[in-house]
């Protein structure tokens, strides 16, 4: 399965090397919206959307406040996922599935743009966003997103097997054998991750399970101070985040061979694949 890697909404919040690790704390950080387009034998699935059209042509009704303020996205219209699908040669209607790892709007606001799409989500995320019951979560969703009406296919987070060490794999209704849902709860809810496989082994998308490569790449977890806060600002749960982190910890020392494991906003893990 053919599996290409878009950046589908570049982020340039204040912070320098305390967000990214690079340069002067006073100059602006670059982050990206790692996403996934893979073309299988029953038309394209979408891993995570990043911001879609709407949101770049008129942030201030879809994007909130706090997100254009934290987050500074870039806003260029050639960076959303459907004209990256449209410069690969495809339709929105060719996209017949989308899986977000959350519905924090950076991953879930290119929705409205693939409206013939299933939309895949861990059941207790959509129902975060649904009836949100913390400040947190009033604050992160944005229903007018998913206002269209998107149809959704919901999952728990318990049942299949494991995959590598982790439990709650499930496949997906209707979409290739080689795609499936991965519980990594803590940054929201319902949080997930999303393993596919590409042509080069098993690729998981951990979203937004960490922020930073040294989290899951050295023995104990290293991560720029602004990410640190940003990350315990934005929990759901910080237990279960911990843990989570520490299982992609152990997936990546004892499996990298077999599976490649990156996150949503790290340029440097999207650099390695494009
Ligand atoms: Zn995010």
């Amino acid at each position: 399965m053919r599996v290409h890697h878009l950046n589908c909404a570049t982020m340039l919040p204040l912070g320098g090397r305390l967000i990214d690790g690079r340069g002067h704390p006073f100059r602006a950080a670059s982050l990206v919206a790692h996403c996934l387009l893979a073309e299988t034998g029953d038309g394209l699935v979408l891993v995570d959307t990043g911001l879609g059209t709407d949101s770049v042509r008129d942030p201030g009704s879809w994007l909130t406040g706090g997100f254009r303020l934290g987050s500074r996205p870039v806003l260029d219209p050639e960076e959303t996922a459907l004209r990256q699908v449209e410069r690969l040669g495809y339709a929105a209607a060719d996209v017949r599935h989308v899986v977000v790892t959350h519905l924090d709007l950076d991953h879930a606001g290119g929705l409205r743009d693939f409206p013939h799409a299933t939309v895949h989500v861990s059941a207790a995320e959509l129902a975060a966003a649904a009836a949100p019951a913390t400040r947190t979560e009033r604050l992160r969703y944005h229903p007018p997103q998913w206002a269209h009406g998107p149809v959704w296919r919901t999952y728990p987070d318990t049942g299949d097997t494991g995959w590598f060490g982790l439990d709650g794999v499930r496949g997906l209704v209707g979409v290739a054998d080689d795609v499936l849902l991965v519980p990594l709860a803590g940054h929201t809810r319902g949080h997930s991750g999303v393993a596919v496989r590409g042509e080069d082994g098993w690729l998981l998308h951990a979203g937004d399970a960490f922020f930073h490569r040294e989290e899951v790449e050295r023995p104990r977890r290293v991560c720029p101070a602004g990410l640190r806060l940003t990350q315990w600002s934005l929990q759901a749960h910080r237990g279960r985040r911990v843990a989570n982190q520490d299982r992609l910890r152990e997936l990546v020392r004892e499996h990298s061979a077999e599976v490649r494991v990156f996150c949503a906003h790290d340029p440097v893990m999207l650099a390695r694949f494009v």
